[in-house]
């Protein structure tokens, strides 16, 4: 557990401050979230390597740096609310549970929402909610959301997510093709749409309607 604890530290120092995250609510969530417990189990000793995992079902667990420039762009508020495309793991839903007040994360693998689900639960996020769906249509029900965070890389910026984006609210999203995509911050305000790149990236692809 100590070793863990240590790893998750030097993690946050050597991985993630090191390269120019300087949000302290950001580094302190990510010394916080055991990453340990989001990967499989044979692979629990790499958990704090700089480095994606697999999950199974030729799905990953993001890099932990990349989890931190993701959720600092988003710029989060403690009454936020998220919505996140691409459970997985379960570990950037925990992330983000720490910064904002409701986390709900879509996902369309089954066994994958359902391990995520329950290591949630069992440590004790309650603020995140999650569903078995094509997340490309977002979560209707519970929009307008202040951010919204696509984990897979898709063709372009579906419009079911913008259109769950509130006023004032930003998107990331990994979009271009399934080799290599770009980060992209999308913003609304006064209902107009800004694009803002952020930068090279490479993500498992984003399925189904409005993606591959
Ligand atoms: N955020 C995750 C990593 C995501 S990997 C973590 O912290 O571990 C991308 C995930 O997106 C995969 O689990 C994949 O199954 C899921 N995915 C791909 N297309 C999707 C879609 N249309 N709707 C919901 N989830 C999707």
């Amino acid at each position: 557990m100590q070793d863990h604890d240590q790893a998750r530290k030097r993690m946050v120092e050597e991985q993630i401050a090191a390269r120019g995250i300087s949000d302290p609510r950001i580094l302190q969530a990510m010394r916080t979230v055991p990453r340990h417990r989001f990967v499989e189990p044979r692979d629990e000793h790499l958990a704090y390597t700089d480095q994606p995992l697999p999950i199974g079902h030729h799905q990953t667990i993001s890099q932990p740096y990349i989890v931190a420039v993701m959720t600092e762009a988003l710029e989060l508020e403690d009454e936020d609310k998220v919505l996140e495309i691409g459970t997985g793991s379960g570990y950037q839903a925990a992330v983000l549970a720490e910064l904002a007040t409701q986390v709900y994360t879509v996902e369309k693998v089954e066994p994958l929402l359902a391990r995520a689900k329950s290591v949630l639960e069992e440590l004790g996020y309650d603020n995140v909610f999650c569903k078995l769906h094509n997340g490309t249509l977002g979560w209707p029900e519970y929009a307008p959301y202040d951010a919204v965070l696509v984990t897979a890389g898709a063709p372009g910026v579906p419009q079911p997510l913008i259109d769950q984006l509130a006023e004032g609210g930003r998107m990331i999203i990994p979009v271009g093709d399934q080799a290599h995509q770009e980060l992209i911050k999308v913003t609304k305000n006064q209902g107009r749409i800004e694009r803002q790149e952020l930068g090279g990236c490479r993500f498992v692809p984003l399925l189904g309607e409005h993606g591959w």
